[in-house]
């Protein structure tokens, strides 16, 4: 695979999940900054995985099965977000 089509794969693939979150009503339609810095980081985590220490698979994101501890961030001690995919959800 060339790296041109390394990095569309790269494009594509976190494309598709932010899709799937917006059609489950996860993510929402409207773009924030914020939204755009982590689609971005996750294209590029896409490209170049960081070395990820991995949460239990109970804590893992409902939608993707996202278990890197740094795509999962808290949000006020209530919730946390997965940068994947843009779900929302409390680990229990
Ligand atoms: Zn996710």
């Amino acid at each position: 695979m060339t790296p041109e089509q390394k990095t569309a794969d790269a494009i594509r693939k976190v494309m598709i999940a932010v899709q799937n979150a917006i059609e489950v009503g996860h993510r929402s339609s409207m773009i924030k900054a914020d939204d755009l810095v982590e689609v971005l980081l996750a294209i590029a985590d896409e490209l170049d995985p960081p070395l990820a220490t991995l949460v239990a698979f109970e804590f893992a994101c409902p939608h993707c099965g996202e278990r890197r501890d740094d795509h999962l961030v808290w949000h006020d001690d209530e919730f946390v977000r997965c940068s994947g995919c843009g779900t929302e959800y409390v680990p229990d």
